[in-house]
């Protein structure tokens, strides 16, 4: 089963995005700050990562930039969940290393073949 690990504090986006998740036949670990979910990232080793940027304790892209740093981090897929509305904000995240992003509020037709589009190659950061 792929494990999916999931750094959100928002409880709704929670529960939405975990229940998407699972009902595709994914695993789920949670972790509701980021310095929890980036020791969740080391310890599971997941096979991607649903990072909220704005957290409580450390911004997500905090946790982005100390996996990145990270030999092992650094193979995560990071999917960074956005509600930023300026394009410069998405810009930062891919060239700090994520993955691709999804734009908040998530859309739960739409939200997981974002995912598997991103995961499959099909992502908005054409140097990863
Ligand atoms: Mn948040």
């Amino acid at each position: 089963m792929k494990r999916a690990l999931i750094i959100e504090d928002n409880q709704d986006n929670m529960e939405l995005i975990t229940f998407i998740l699972e009902s595709y036949g994914f695993g789920t670990i949670r972790a509701w700050k980021g310095e929890e979910g980036y020791a969740a990232a080391l310890e599971h080793r997941p096979d991607f990562i649903i990072l909220d940027i704005q957290l409580p304790d450390i911004e997500g892209t905090e946790v982005l930039a100390r996996l990145q740093d990270h030999p092992e981090g650094r193979t995560i897929p990071v999917i960074a969940m956005t509600s930023y509305a300026m394009a410069g904000d998405r810009e930062k995240l891919l060239a700090a290393g994520c993955t691709g992003y999804i734009e908040k509020p998530i859309d739960p037709e739409r939200v997981m073949s974002q995912i598997q589009a991103i995961l499959e190659g099909h992502h908005e950061n054409p140097d990863r």
